[in-house]
């Protein structure tokens, strides 16, 4: 009948919704103690100029060996870190982390090399960022401007005072800020102008279609002509082949990143690829 068959969805639906939450729970546990256990670790991720194809920088990208669950991705227990408030003190350590490894890159192969940081809405709302950010430059002894931050349109929406003059304090510390996915919020022209950013980081929905679907296209080369009238530098993310790359550099967009330049990737192969770099800058001068 209907109602054995209300009844039996019924059920269906809380033992679906109790197996998430307890999936939620149980994640939320492990990710309790993957600080102390030293599970995290950082990748970095690198950007070239379009131009000339020189790399650029890296964006440093959260990863998760878990004991027990074995590799997870961002996207699955960054949102669970975020509901629970433990992206606070985990956010806090991939700051320190990305600036320690950049000052180390700095001294120990003379690299100065820029490095990203995802934040996400609630290291930016609870008011410590700028304190924290301004005590890890401190520190690690890395120069300012060698970092910077990544915030993301959403973040931007609530409480733009507030918002704004968090963001001028950022700047005043002398480091950069990006947003990132850009595209896929709600960002107006005259609003964008009124905030201290230095970059747009162009979102990969955009450009995985942009040369077969001319509406993406037509929204990357808006965001480029956009980001430039307003004296931005703006990077395509999730740029995964030579053509995508070309056809960005055609449009005027000044910088890339995706798997076509270098999958996310650990310290020690950025310290490679760079030194690579400045041997080959030292080839062509002499
Ligand atoms: P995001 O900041 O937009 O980072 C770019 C994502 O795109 C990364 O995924 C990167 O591995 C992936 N990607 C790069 N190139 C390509 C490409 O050519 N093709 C495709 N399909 N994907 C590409 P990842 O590392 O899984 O990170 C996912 C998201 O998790 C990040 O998106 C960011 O929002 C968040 N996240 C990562 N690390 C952190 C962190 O330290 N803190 C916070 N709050 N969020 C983080
Ligand atoms: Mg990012
Ligand atoms: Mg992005
Ligand atoms: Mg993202």
């Amino acid at each position: 009948s209907a109602k054995e068959f209300g009844r039996a969805t019924y059920r269906f639906f809380t033992e679906e919704m109790n197996r998430h939450a307890f999936e939620r729970l149980q994640m939320q546990n492990r990710l309790r103690h993957a600080l102390d256990e030293s599970e995290f670790l950082l990748h970095y991720q690198p950007q070239v100029d379009l131009k000339s194809g020189r790399l650029l920088g890296v964006e440093a990208l959260l990863r998760w060996q878990s004991k027990e669950l074995g590799m997870v991705a961002p996207g699955r227990f960054v949102p669970v870190a975020e509901e629970s408030g433990l992206i606070m003190p985990i956010g806090t350590w991939v700051l320190r982390e990305a600036c320690r490894q950049a000052r180390a890159w700095r001294d120990e192969l003379g690299l100065a090399i820029p490095v990203g940081v995802n934040l996400s809405a609630l290291q930016f709302r609870r008011g410590s960022l700028v304190a924290t950010v301004a005590e890890v430059l401190d520190e690690t002894g890395l120069e300012p401007g060698l970092l910077e931050l990544e915030l993301t349109e959403t973040m931007l929406l609530h409480d733009t005072e507030a918002v704004r003059a968090a963001m001028d304090r950022i700047r005043a510390l002398g480091v950069q800020m990006s947003i990132d996915d850009f595209g896929t919020g709600y960002s107006s022209l005259s609003y964008l102008k009124r905030l201290p950013v230095t970059r747009l980081k162009i979102d990969q929905s955009f450009v995985r279609d942009m040369i077969a679907d001319d509406d993406d296209g037509s929204i990357v080369r808006a965001i480029i002509q956009m980001a430039h009238s307003l004296k931005l530098t703006v990077i395509a993310e999730g740029v995964e082949t030579a053509e995508q790359g070309a056809w960005l550099a055609r449009e005027g967009c000044d910088q890339a990143q995706g798997y076509h330049y270098g999958r996310p990737m650990p310290a020690e192969a950025v310290a490679a690829r760079f030194a690579r770099r400045g041997e080959t800058a030292r080839a062509a001068a002499g």
